[in-house]
């Protein structure tokens, strides 16, 4: 099959912004609590249409991702500072701590090493698909320009972990036909080769954590949930109240564990997939973003629904910016 880069690139982007958008009012509940009330996509959809007003913070950040890519022709971290740094005028909607804290001292003009937070939340793995877009030709550059990506504002090795494995899926679903399945032994064969080369402790424990979403593919969703949800959380970071149940926590493994197990097993549509990522429990947006932007990248922004693509914020400015991002990369990669 000849790969529509345009349309990968734009049903990345939107993925990620339509699990973003259904994703938001649920932040903070418990997956039962969600399901408790509907029965159905259509029904989540229509029951909710009000509150689906906006995309949040893990949108906004993959937007400034895809405009520095665009400004700098590739990765170079002054764009990339000053693209975070703009969003903070913007304003941040529904934002981490670690990325608030360390982009507010990069606005300051303090240097990424010193600005960087210790945090492994997921706030890079939430903003790094345009990366894995742009670099889907050139893995050994997707690679070091996720871990630098993530590194100018999340010192912690959880979150360069994170960021560099959704990266690498991006890149790997982009060259599939959505008209056929793929391996799933394949895709993890790909996304834990990605982070095998370091002596890093967490990203071994991450590979691990990997490797039992894995073998827990055909587990149901509830079941999946209860045991990714807080995986790999240290103590005093437990949710105590939430363990043992639906609710994923914000740290990037446990975060990018749950949007993984839950993309591989809806594959049927990208509706049966957003519904899934964005009724997650916990942090719902983000699970939806990140898995969304699997889902995007997979399916295509053609097997979007338009209902779905009308619901994003800003949807003009998403296509504008998918349009740019694919010029850029198909200036630089223009044998494809
Ligand atoms: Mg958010």
């Amino acid at each position: 099959m000849k790969i529509d880069y345009l349309d990968k690139i734009s049903g990345a982007l939107f993925g990620g912004a339509c699990g973003d958008t259904l994703g938001h009012p649920f932040e903070g509940f418990l997956r039962e609590k969600i399901y408790s009330n509907f029965t159905n996509f259509k029904l989540f959809v229509r029951e909710n249409r009000r509150l689906f007003n906006t995309y949040t913070d893990d949108t906004q950040l993959t937007l400034h991702t895809a405009e520095a890519l665009i400004h700098g022709g590739g990765f170079d971290t002054k764009f990339f500072i000053s693209e975070y740094v703009k969003w903070l005028d913007e304003p941040p909607i529904g934002p981490g701590y670690g990325c608030l804290t360390s982009i507010r001292k990069l606005k300051y003009g303090l240097h990424w090493e010193e600005a960087a937070s210790n945090s492994g939340g997921n706030g890079t793995a939430m903003r790094v698909a345009p990366i894995g877009l742009f670099y889907c030709k050139d893995i050994e550059r997707l690679k070091k320009f996720a871990l630098k990506s993530s590194i100018i504002t999340h010192s912690h090795p959880a979150a360069s972990a994170g960021a560099i494995v959704i990266a690498r899926a991006v890149a790997f679903l982009v060259e599939k036909d959505p008209r056929k399945s793929f391996s799933s032994e394949e895709f993890f064969k790909i996304i834990i080769s990605s982070i095998s080369d370091s002596k890093e402790a967490i990203w071994k424990e991450f590979i691990d954590i990997l490797l039992k979403v894995k073998e827990n593919l055909n587990i149901p969703i509830e079941a999946g949930l209860i045991k990714f949800s807080q995986i790999g959380v240290k103590s005093p970071y437990f949710i105590e109240e939430y363990l043992g149940k639906a609710f994923v926590h914000p740290y990037t493994l446990s975060t990018v564990a749950c949007a993984i197990f839950l993309f591989l097993n809806n594959l049927g549509s990208f509706e049966d997939c957003i519904y899934e990522l964005a009724t997650a429990g916990g942090d719902s947006d983000t699970v939806g973003a990140i898995g969304g932007s699997l889902a995007g990248a997979y399916f295509g922004y053609k097997n979007i629904p338009s209902e779905l693509v009308k619901l994003v914020k800003n949807n003009k400015k998403i296509l504008q910016i998918s349009r740019e991002l694919y010029s850029r990369f198909a200036e630089k990669y223009s044998s494809f």
